[in-house]
Protein backbone atom coordinates (compact mmCIF):
# COMPACT_ATOMS: atom_id res chain seq x y z
CA UNK A 1 0.00 0.00 0.00
CA UNK A 2 1.27 3.33 -0.92
CA UNK A 3 2.07 5.86 1.82
CA UNK A 4 0.07 9.61 1.06
CA UNK A 5 1.49 10.66 4.63
CA UNK A 6 2.98 13.89 4.41
CA UNK A 7 6.16 14.99 7.09
CA UNK A 8 7.71 17.72 8.19
CA UNK A 9 11.58 18.28 7.74
CA UNK A 10 14.11 20.48 8.54
CA UNK A 11 17.64 21.04 7.76
CA UNK A 12 18.74 23.26 10.49
CA UNK A 13 22.20 24.39 9.38
CA UNK A 14 24.38 27.22 10.44
CA UNK A 15 23.73 29.13 7.89
CA UNK A 16 20.40 28.51 6.45
CA UNK A 17 17.81 26.44 7.43
CA UNK A 18 15.53 24.72 4.76
CA UNK A 19 11.93 23.59 6.08
CA UNK A 20 10.07 21.00 3.57
CA UNK A 21 6.45 19.45 4.02
CA UNK A 22 7.12 16.16 1.82
CA UNK A 23 6.68 12.54 1.57
CA UNK A 24 9.70 12.04 -1.05
CA UNK A 25 11.57 13.79 -3.49
CA UNK A 26 8.41 13.58 -5.86
CA UNK A 27 6.10 14.82 -3.77
CA UNK A 28 7.12 17.91 -2.11
CA UNK A 29 3.97 19.95 -1.38
CA UNK A 30 5.81 22.98 0.08
CA UNK A 31 9.27 24.48 0.95
CA UNK A 32 10.93 27.93 2.36
CA UNK A 33 14.57 28.51 2.63
CA UNK A 34 16.07 31.19 5.13
CA UNK A 35 19.37 32.56 6.69
CA UNK A 36 19.92 31.30 10.68
CA UNK A 37 19.54 34.33 12.50
CA UNK A 38 18.75 34.16 16.07
CA UNK A 39 18.02 31.42 17.79
CA UNK A 40 13.93 33.34 18.13
CA UNK A 41 13.91 34.44 14.93
CA UNK A 42 15.26 31.57 13.15
CA UNK A 43 12.64 29.19 15.02
CA UNK A 44 9.85 31.27 14.85
CA UNK A 45 9.74 31.45 11.32
CA UNK A 46 9.99 27.22 11.05
CA UNK A 47 7.22 27.20 13.52
CA UNK A 48 4.71 29.80 11.42
CA UNK A 49 5.74 27.84 8.03
CA UNK A 50 4.92 24.19 9.63
CA UNK A 51 1.80 25.73 11.73
CA UNK A 52 -0.74 25.68 8.17
CA UNK A 53 -0.03 22.17 7.68
CA UNK A 54 -0.05 20.66 11.42
CA UNK A 55 -3.77 22.56 12.45
CA UNK A 56 -5.08 21.03 9.01
CA UNK A 57 -3.74 17.42 10.00
CA UNK A 58 -1.62 16.84 7.35
CA UNK A 59 1.35 16.30 9.14
CA UNK A 60 1.89 14.94 12.62
CA UNK A 61 5.53 14.24 12.25
CA UNK A 62 8.50 16.76 11.64
CA UNK A 63 12.46 15.29 11.06
CA UNK A 64 15.26 18.05 12.63
CA UNK A 65 18.78 17.36 10.98
CA UNK A 66 20.55 19.84 12.86
CA UNK A 67 23.88 21.07 12.72
CA UNK A 68 25.74 20.26 16.45
CA UNK A 69 27.24 19.68 18.56
CA UNK A 70 23.85 18.05 20.07
CA UNK A 71 23.10 16.49 23.10
CA UNK A 72 20.87 13.68 21.82
CA UNK A 73 20.53 11.09 24.49
CA UNK A 74 16.89 10.86 24.88
CA UNK A 75 17.44 10.53 28.67
CA UNK A 76 19.35 13.53 29.18
CA UNK A 77 17.15 17.12 30.78
CA UNK A 78 18.59 18.57 27.71
CA UNK A 79 18.22 16.08 24.87
CA UNK A 80 17.18 18.09 21.61
CA UNK A 81 19.44 21.22 22.82
CA UNK A 82 22.03 22.44 21.04
CA UNK A 83 25.50 22.32 22.95
CA UNK A 84 28.00 24.77 23.13
CA UNK A 85 28.82 25.86 19.78
CA UNK A 86 31.05 28.62 18.19
CA UNK A 87 28.23 30.36 16.14
CA UNK A 88 26.93 33.09 18.43
CA UNK A 89 23.42 33.10 20.51
CA UNK A 90 23.06 29.16 20.15
CA UNK A 91 24.79 27.96 22.61
CA UNK A 92 22.35 25.79 24.85
CA UNK A 93 19.34 26.54 22.39
CA UNK A 94 16.53 23.73 23.06
CA UNK A 95 15.66 23.32 19.29
CA UNK A 96 13.74 20.20 19.78
CA UNK A 97 12.03 21.21 22.63
CA UNK A 98 10.56 24.83 21.00
CA UNK A 99 9.50 23.03 18.25
CA UNK A 100 7.50 20.36 19.50
CA UNK A 101 5.95 22.84 22.37
CA UNK A 102 4.83 25.50 19.59
CA UNK A 103 3.84 22.56 17.12
CA UNK A 104 2.91 19.79 19.46
CA UNK A 105 3.93 17.43 16.83
CA UNK A 106 6.49 14.22 17.17
CA UNK A 107 10.00 15.20 16.38
CA UNK A 108 12.58 13.32 15.31
CA UNK A 109 16.03 14.79 16.16
CA UNK A 110 19.47 14.10 14.86
CA UNK A 111 22.76 15.53 13.44
CA UNK A 112 22.43 17.31 10.03
CA UNK A 113 25.00 14.35 8.48
CA UNK A 114 23.12 11.61 9.55
CA UNK A 115 20.27 13.19 8.52
CA UNK A 116 21.66 13.70 4.49
CA UNK A 117 23.23 10.23 4.90
CA UNK A 118 19.78 8.74 5.52
CA UNK A 119 18.21 10.77 2.70
CA UNK A 120 20.56 9.55 -0.12
CA UNK A 121 20.51 5.89 1.75
CA UNK A 122 16.30 6.28 1.02
CA UNK A 123 15.96 7.95 -2.16
CA UNK A 124 19.61 9.12 -3.54
CA UNK A 125 23.47 7.28 -4.34
CA UNK A 126 23.37 4.69 -1.80
CA UNK A 127 19.33 3.48 -1.89
CA UNK A 128 19.68 -0.37 -1.11
CA UNK A 129 23.16 -0.55 -0.19
CA UNK A 130 22.83 -1.78 3.83
CA UNK A 131 26.49 0.49 4.63
CA UNK A 132 27.08 4.13 3.39
CA UNK A 133 28.63 6.97 4.61
CA UNK A 134 28.14 10.61 4.00
CA UNK A 135 30.49 13.29 4.10
CA UNK A 136 30.18 16.72 3.88
CA UNK A 137 32.49 19.33 3.50
CA UNK A 138 31.32 22.74 4.27
CA UNK A 139 31.75 25.07 7.47
CA UNK A 140 32.17 22.13 9.24
CA UNK A 141 33.48 18.59 7.94
CA UNK A 142 31.56 15.57 9.32
CA UNK A 143 30.12 12.41 8.35
CA UNK A 144 27.30 9.99 8.68
CA UNK A 145 27.26 6.26 8.73
CA UNK A 146 24.38 4.67 7.83
CA UNK A 147 24.67 0.69 8.73
CA UNK A 148 21.31 -1.30 8.21
CA UNK A 149 19.48 1.76 7.24
CA UNK A 150 19.95 3.39 10.89
CA UNK A 151 22.39 6.52 11.52
CA UNK A 152 25.36 4.38 13.54
CA UNK A 153 25.20 5.71 17.31
CA UNK A 154 28.24 4.51 19.99
CA UNK A 155 28.43 6.50 22.67
CA UNK A 156 27.84 9.90 20.59
CA UNK A 157 27.40 10.37 17.50
CA UNK A 158 30.36 10.21 15.60
CA UNK A 159 32.56 13.07 14.99
CA UNK A 160 34.19 11.93 11.44
CA UNK A 161 35.43 15.76 11.10
CA UNK A 162 38.23 15.68 13.82
CA UNK A 163 40.04 12.66 13.19
CA UNK A 164 43.73 13.58 12.89
CA UNK A 165 45.40 13.40 9.38
CA UNK A 166 49.00 14.01 7.98
CA UNK A 167 50.15 17.34 7.63
CA UNK A 168 53.61 18.20 6.37
CA UNK A 169 53.89 21.31 7.42
CA UNK A 170 56.46 22.31 4.81
CA UNK A 171 54.06 21.88 1.77
CA UNK A 172 51.00 23.50 4.11
CA UNK A 173 52.49 25.79 6.57
CA UNK A 174 48.46 26.35 7.45
CA UNK A 175 48.08 25.84 11.38
CA UNK A 176 44.66 24.76 10.69
CA UNK A 177 42.11 26.73 12.50
CA UNK A 178 39.45 23.95 15.01
CA UNK A 179 39.08 25.66 18.04
CA UNK A 180 40.01 21.99 19.98
CA UNK A 181 42.65 20.96 17.36
CA UNK A 182 44.32 23.24 15.31
CA UNK A 183 44.98 20.45 12.28
CA UNK A 184 42.47 17.95 12.21
CA UNK A 185 40.52 17.28 9.22
CA UNK A 186 38.12 20.50 9.77
CA UNK A 187 41.07 22.30 10.85
CA UNK A 188 42.57 22.07 7.74
CA UNK A 189 40.67 21.21 4.79
CA UNK A 190 36.82 22.88 5.41
CA UNK A 191 35.31 25.80 3.85
CA UNK A 192 36.81 28.81 5.86
CA UNK A 193 39.92 27.18 6.56
CA UNK A 194 40.88 27.50 2.97
CA UNK A 195 39.33 30.58 3.18
CA UNK A 196 41.58 31.80 5.55
CA UNK A 197 44.64 29.88 4.13
CA UNK A 198 44.10 31.63 0.78
CA UNK A 199 42.57 34.55 1.92
CA UNK A 200 40.08 33.73 -0.82
CA UNK A 201 36.70 32.12 -0.91
CA UNK A 202 37.06 27.97 -1.98
CA UNK A 203 34.76 29.07 -4.82
CA UNK A 204 36.73 31.72 -5.95
CA UNK A 205 40.18 29.33 -6.19
CA UNK A 206 40.97 28.47 -9.47
CA UNK A 207 41.11 24.98 -10.87
CA UNK A 208 44.89 24.39 -11.78
CA UNK A 209 45.90 26.24 -7.88
CA UNK A 210 48.68 23.65 -6.81
CA UNK A 211 46.56 24.22 -3.09
CA UNK A 212 43.79 21.89 -4.77
CA UNK A 213 46.24 19.37 -4.79
CA UNK A 214 46.71 19.56 -0.78
CA UNK A 215 43.11 19.42 -0.34
CA UNK A 216 42.65 16.43 -2.15
CA UNK A 217 45.24 14.94 -0.44
CA UNK A 218 43.66 15.54 3.20
CA UNK A 219 40.00 14.26 1.81
CA UNK A 220 41.16 11.40 0.41
CA UNK A 221 43.76 10.78 3.88
CA UNK A 222 40.83 10.92 5.66
CA UNK A 223 38.30 8.53 3.43
CA UNK A 224 41.51 5.96 3.38
CA UNK A 225 40.69 5.91 7.26
CA UNK A 226 37.20 5.83 6.74
CA UNK A 227 37.08 2.99 4.39
CA UNK A 228 39.46 0.79 6.39
CA UNK A 229 37.69 1.73 9.87
CA UNK A 230 33.81 1.24 8.61
CA UNK A 231 34.11 -0.47 5.05
CA UNK A 232 31.06 1.39 3.77
CA UNK A 233 29.86 -0.06 0.39
CA UNK A 234 29.80 4.13 -1.14
CA UNK A 235 31.02 7.11 -0.11
CA UNK A 236 28.83 9.89 -0.76
CA UNK A 237 30.75 13.59 -0.98
CA UNK A 238 28.39 16.90 -0.54
CA UNK A 239 29.12 20.37 1.32
CA UNK A 240 29.77 23.67 -0.45
CA UNK A 241 33.40 23.07 -0.68
CA UNK A 242 32.59 19.58 -3.19
CA UNK A 243 30.50 21.95 -5.51
CA UNK A 244 34.16 21.99 -7.46
CA UNK A 245 33.00 18.88 -9.42
CA UNK A 246 37.03 18.67 -10.70
CA UNK A 247 37.96 17.38 -7.11
CA UNK A 248 35.90 14.17 -7.80
CA UNK A 249 38.29 12.76 -9.86
CA UNK A 250 41.76 13.92 -8.03
CA UNK A 251 39.90 12.38 -4.95
CA UNK A 252 38.81 9.45 -6.27
CA UNK A 253 42.97 8.46 -7.68
CA UNK A 254 44.69 9.44 -4.58
CA UNK A 255 42.33 7.52 -2.03
CA UNK A 256 43.23 4.57 -4.66
CA UNK A 257 46.82 5.63 -4.61
CA UNK A 258 46.90 5.66 -0.75
CA UNK A 259 45.08 2.60 0.09
CA UNK A 260 47.88 1.01 -2.75
CA UNK A 261 45.59 -2.06 -3.58
CA UNK A 262 45.15 -2.78 0.16
CA UNK A 263 40.99 -2.90 0.28
CA UNK A 264 40.93 -6.02 -2.53
CA UNK A 265 37.43 -4.78 -3.55
CA UNK A 266 35.88 -4.26 -7.15
CA UNK A 267 34.38 -1.19 -5.66
CA UNK A 268 37.64 0.39 -5.55
CA UNK A 269 39.89 -1.08 -8.05
CA UNK A 270 37.49 -1.15 -10.50
CA UNK A 271 34.45 0.75 -10.01
CA UNK A 272 36.08 4.07 -7.59
CA UNK A 273 33.76 6.42 -10.02
CA UNK A 274 30.67 4.85 -8.77
CA UNK A 275 32.16 4.32 -5.30
CA UNK A 276 32.98 8.02 -4.41
CA UNK A 277 30.18 9.80 -5.65
CA UNK A 278 28.22 13.30 -5.41
CA UNK A 279 24.71 12.96 -3.50
CA UNK A 280 22.52 12.03 -6.02
CA UNK A 281 19.72 14.35 -4.14
CA UNK A 282 21.44 17.39 -4.56
CA UNK A 283 21.03 20.23 -2.23
CA UNK A 284 17.71 18.67 -0.83
CA UNK A 285 19.93 15.39 0.79
CA UNK A 286 19.63 17.23 4.15
CA UNK A 287 16.12 18.22 4.41
CA UNK A 288 14.66 15.21 2.33
CA UNK A 289 16.64 13.04 4.92
CA UNK A 290 14.87 15.14 7.83
CA UNK A 291 11.38 14.10 6.16
CA UNK A 292 13.53 10.70 6.27
CA UNK A 293 14.12 10.54 9.99
CA UNK A 294 10.17 11.41 10.50
CA UNK A 295 8.90 8.60 8.60
CA UNK A 296 11.40 6.50 10.37
CA UNK A 297 10.03 7.41 13.53
CA UNK A 298 6.47 6.40 12.67
CA UNK A 299 8.09 3.65 10.93
CA UNK A 300 6.05 4.23 7.95
CA UNK A 301 7.87 3.07 4.43
CA UNK A 302 8.94 5.24 2.24
CA UNK A 303 7.71 5.42 -1.14
P1 LIG B 1 26.90 24.72 5.44
O1 LIG B 1 28.17 24.05 5.86
O2 LIG B 1 26.59 25.95 6.23
O3 LIG B 1 25.76 23.78 5.35
P2 LIG B 1 27.96 24.70 2.76
O4 LIG B 1 27.99 23.21 2.74
O5 LIG B 1 27.48 25.39 1.52
O6 LIG B 1 27.12 25.28 3.95
O7 LIG B 1 29.44 25.17 3.05
C1 LIG B 1 29.80 26.50 3.06
C2 LIG B 1 31.32 26.56 2.93
O8 LIG B 1 31.70 26.00 1.67
C3 LIG B 1 31.87 27.96 2.97
O9 LIG B 1 33.06 27.96 3.75
C4 LIG B 1 32.19 28.29 1.52
O10 LIG B 1 33.34 29.10 1.41
C5 LIG B 1 32.44 26.94 0.90
N1 LIG B 1 31.92 26.90 -0.46
C6 LIG B 1 30.66 27.18 -0.86
N2 LIG B 1 30.54 27.05 -2.20
C7 LIG B 1 31.76 26.65 -2.64
C8 LIG B 1 32.28 26.34 -3.93
N3 LIG B 1 31.55 26.41 -5.03
N4 LIG B 1 33.58 25.95 -4.00
C9 LIG B 1 34.33 25.86 -2.89
N5 LIG B 1 33.91 26.18 -1.66
C10 LIG B 1 32.63 26.56 -1.53
ZN1 LIG C 1 38.94 19.42 15.36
Amino acid sequence: MKNSQLYGGIEAGGTKFVCVVANGPDRVVDEVRFPTTTPDETLRRAIQFFQPFVSSGQIHAIGVGCFGPLDLNPKSPTYGHISFTPKPNWSHTDVRGTLQRALNVDIAFDIDVNAAALGETTWGASMGLDSSLYVTIGTGIGGGYIKDGKPLVGMLNLEMGHVLIPHNRELDPFPGICPFHGDCFEGLASGPAIEKRLSLSGALVPEEDAFWDIETHYIASALMNFILTLSPKKIILGGGVMQREFLFPKIRRRARELLNGYVSSKSILESIDNYIVPPALGNQSGSLGAIALAMQMTEAQPL
